[in-house]
């Protein structure tokens, strides 16, 4: 017999489930609460637990309220035997739990009439438009930080505030703060996102222009506050002075705060204690680098997104890579594409690999493979060395190998003129603009030279 049973029957036999039975499920909750308590680290019940309350109970079942559905979420999903086990002492051995998302809350929620404004003209325009919820792939990584974005997204100022989202460059923090901003919005709330350099640019405008009160009248109107990497003010003492002002007036009015950083709160070198001490009132959550099956999800979402079929092979070749980071991850995926389309063919593992073998470099270039084949292209065909093409030489054969080569590289990749000429060894953007034009001009009569081009395309096409 496990111990709860154990325990009940000892109740039982001492006359204590009839003392449970006019116990009223509050009363109950409360009960299992001081056992739960003992069992779960104190950060963890704080944050599940403390405002749960025992609504019902009926027969076997017994109803918790919880704040909010992603509460409700986490509760079920991870702590529900845990719960069981405690109320089965109390109540009944056969005990199962219902979570039930706060009427009152959600009516909070309704009835805070002040806090919504009109959509028209409060658009914050800042939003990314591709940084929704629908967009972003959930993983391992990032669950917690999803849950708790949407929670705050759906029930501003009521589950957590302020979030704070932090974690390491490119993992999707901005992501999530435009989607709460998005989906805020949608419900005609009055969004307002920074980044937190925009912050410090307008009150130093502000100052400077003697504007102070329109800088406050913009912030204090906001019914929700989005900025974006917070560690920016790190250190900047009246910025964080206005900051911390700004938050307590939006907090207090309950205004749901959302705050993205590169690192926690405890690694502020020198935030000051009372805004660092904000920060912890809420909820804080990382976004960790996504593990494999994340990085496959994002590119296969991706890819679609694009509306490019990519086989599952080659997908998974460029998840493979040991990128921290998903902004590359979609940058390699883009460089996949792009050769791809270069080439006219389908995408497949040799050509990913070769659009993405100068990506161990220190500055890859988007398209330095792209670049780098038709320089060789164009030197075989020309029977020069690709070094005499990006030579000094000023012959008529080599000049015109080096005209065609930055034509064709122009025209295939798009890369800006002064991209070429940097990539040509280091000539100027009107050189490369002058060899474009001279080559488009000469094609159209020279056959002799369109042949040569139509040949090196027809090269590249077979690597
Ligand atoms: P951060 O702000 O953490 O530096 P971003 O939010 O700018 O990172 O994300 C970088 C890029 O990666 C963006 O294009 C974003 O859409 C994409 N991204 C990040 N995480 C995800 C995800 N989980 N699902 C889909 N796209 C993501
Ligand atoms: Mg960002």
């Amino acid at each position: 017999m496990c111990l709860n049973g154990y325990l009940h029957s000892v109740r039982k036999a001492f006359g204590i489930t009839l003392l449970n039975k006019t116990r009223t499920a509050p009363e109950i909750w409360e009960a299992a609460l001081g056992e739960l308590q003992v069992q779960v680290s104190r950060s963890n019940f704080r944050t599940w637990f403390e405002r749960t309350t025992g609504l019902s109970r009926e027969e076997n079942t017994f109803v918790i309220g919880v704040p909010n559905t992603f509460v409700a979420e986490y509760l079920d999903r991870n702590q529900r035997s845990l719960i069981e086990k405690a109320l089965a002492g109390l109540t009944s051995p056969e005990v199962q739990v219902e979570f039930r998302v706060n009427g009152r809350y959600h009516r909070a929620c309704v009835d805070d009439g002040a806090r919504f404004t009109s959509p028209s003209g409060n658009g914050s325009g800042s939003l990314n438009p591709r940084y929704v919820f629908d967009s972003f792939v959930e993983g391992t990584s990032n669950q917690l930080a999803r849950s708790a974005a949407l929670a705050v997204a759906r029930e501003p100022g009521k589950t957590y505030n302020p979030l704070f989202i932090y974690g390491g460059v490119g993992l999707g923090k901005t992501h999530l703060l435009h989607a709460i901003g998005h989906m805020a919005e949608d419900r005609h709330m009055k969004v307002l996102c920074v980044s937190a350099e925009k912050f410090t640019n307008e009150y130093v405008t502000a100052i400077r222009d003697r504007k102070m009160e329109a800088f406050h009248q913009k912030y204090r109107s906001a019914g929700m506050l989005l900025v974006d990497d917070i560690q920016f003010i790190n250190g900047k003492e009246q910025t964080e002075e206005t900051f911390f002002h700004t938050f307590n007036e939006l907090h207090n009015a309950n205004q749901q705060i959302a705050i993205t950083s590169d690192r926690p709160p405890r690694d502020f070198s020198s935030l000051a204690e009372r805004l660092r001490s904000r920060f912890e009132w809420g909820l804080i959550v990382d976004i960790q680098s996504p593990e494999f099956e994340t990085r496959m999800a994002i590119l296969q979402k991706k890819a679609k997104e694009k509306q490019v079929s990519v086989p599952n092979d080659v997908l998974e070749f460029v998840a493979r890579q040991e990128l921290q980071n998903i902004r590359e991850l979609e940058g390699s995926l883009n460089r996949v594409i792009a050769l791809a389309r270069l080439f006219h063919r389908e995408p497949d593992v040799p050509l990913a690999a070769k659009a993405l073998e100068n990506l161990s470099g220190k500055s890859p270039v988007a398209t330095a493979p792209a670049s780098q084949l038709i320089l060789n292209a164009v030197a075989e065909c020309f029977e020069l060395s690709p070094d005499r093409i990006l030579s000094q030489q000023r012959d008529k054969e080599t000049s015109e190998a080096r005209r065609v080569a930055m034509y064709l590289v122009r025209q295939e990749t798009g890369l800006p003129l002064a991209k070429i000429g940097q990539e040509m060894g280091g000539r100027d953007a009107a050189a490369v603009a002058k060899a474009c034009q001279k080559v488009s001009a000469d094609i159209s009569s020279n056959r002799y030279l369109k042949r040569k081009i139509t040949d090196i395309l027809q090269n590249i096409n077979k690597n």
